[in-house]
């Protein structure tokens, strides 16, 4: 079923567990995320916000739980055996659709070095959609003029600093004209001087409605940005709702704690 449904959240997370070995790494984690809403994610490392995100892109198996992708049932599919529901993959064909649905940027943009900015954003429409490559060209070309990097289309990724490599990966996500972008830390490798260019953006998707859920330290863009913020701790969600309100009022003393240690952590050193 294609057709959308009005008040179906874009993203269903509902009671997902998952597990390491014996680690519990996430822990009945629920959230909806609404078509054009911007999901923040904050929380210490090792807390568990890249596995939730590798989990709705089906990148990470998890043991428990359901996550809806524009309605659709991520990674599994039930199959009666013997009078009982079965938990089976599904096919490689159907995980690869959820994955142009559900688009993901890193915090190593992961560029084809030997191919150029615009083949690197072409190459996925070459592959998965069924349109003339000159359609594609075009497109892919209004995608790096939106991303402010017309000029550079000819380049080779080793020619380009971090922020526009990472302009490029965005513009690659585009591309495939997913419902909804997963963005995982992905000015974390950047130098300080290249985090805004990256953060503006994703600032711009955010106006033209695109549904996203951003992984970030970057906790000033977090309050501008986020319609909502979570904050992950030891798997779990702590915190869930206005970053205002959250950072104003925060219901638990961690999210305080985390808050203080953090900006302790990125004093400049030249105070
Ligand atoms: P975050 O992104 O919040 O820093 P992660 O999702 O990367 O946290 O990690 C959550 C927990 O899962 C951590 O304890 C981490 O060590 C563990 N973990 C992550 N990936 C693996 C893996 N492939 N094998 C075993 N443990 C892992
Ligand atoms: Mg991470």
């Amino acid at each position: 079923m294609d057709s959308k449904d009005d008040n179906r959240p874009m993203i269903q997370v509902q009671n997902v567990s998952k597990w390491f070995g014996s680690l519990k790494v996430l822990d009945e984690i629920s959230f909806d995320v609404n078509e054009g809403e911007v999901v923040v994610m904050v929380g210490p490392s090792g807390s568990g916000k890249s596995t939730l995100l590798r989990c709705i892109n089906f990148l990470e198996e998890f043991q428990e739980g359901n996550i809806y992708v524009d309605g659709k049932l991520v990674g599994y599919r039930d199959v009666h055996v013997d009078g009982t529901d079965v938990r089976r993959r599904q096919s490689e064909a159907e995980i690869s659709r959820l994955r142009t649905t559900a688009g993901m940027v890193f915090q190593n943009y992961n560029l084809f070095p030997h191919r150029t900015a615009l083949d690197n954003v072409m190459m996925g429409p070459l592959m998965f959609h069924s349109r003339s490559k000159s359609e594609i060209r075009d497109e892919c070309m209004a995608l790096l003029e939106k991303v402010g990097l017309a000029d550079k289309a000819s380049s080779f990724p080793s020619r380009l600093s971090g922020g526009q490599q990472q302009r490029i990966a965005i513009a690659r996500s585009l591309a495939m004209h997913p419902k909804v972008i997963l963005f995982d830390e992905v000015t974390s490798a950047l130098d300080p001087e290249l985090v805004e260019e990256v953060l503006r953006t994703i600032r711009d998707l955010s106006k033209e409605g695109m549904t996203m859920i951003i992984v970030t330290h970057e906790m000033q863009f977090a309050r501008d940005v986020a319609d909502r913020l979570l904050f992950f701790y030891q798997g779990k969600i702590l915190e869930d709702g206005n970053p205002r309100d959250i950072f104003a009022n925060p219901v638990t003393d961690r999210f305080k704690t985390f808050v203080r240690r953090f900006s302790q952590a990125h004093q400049p050193l030249t105070a």
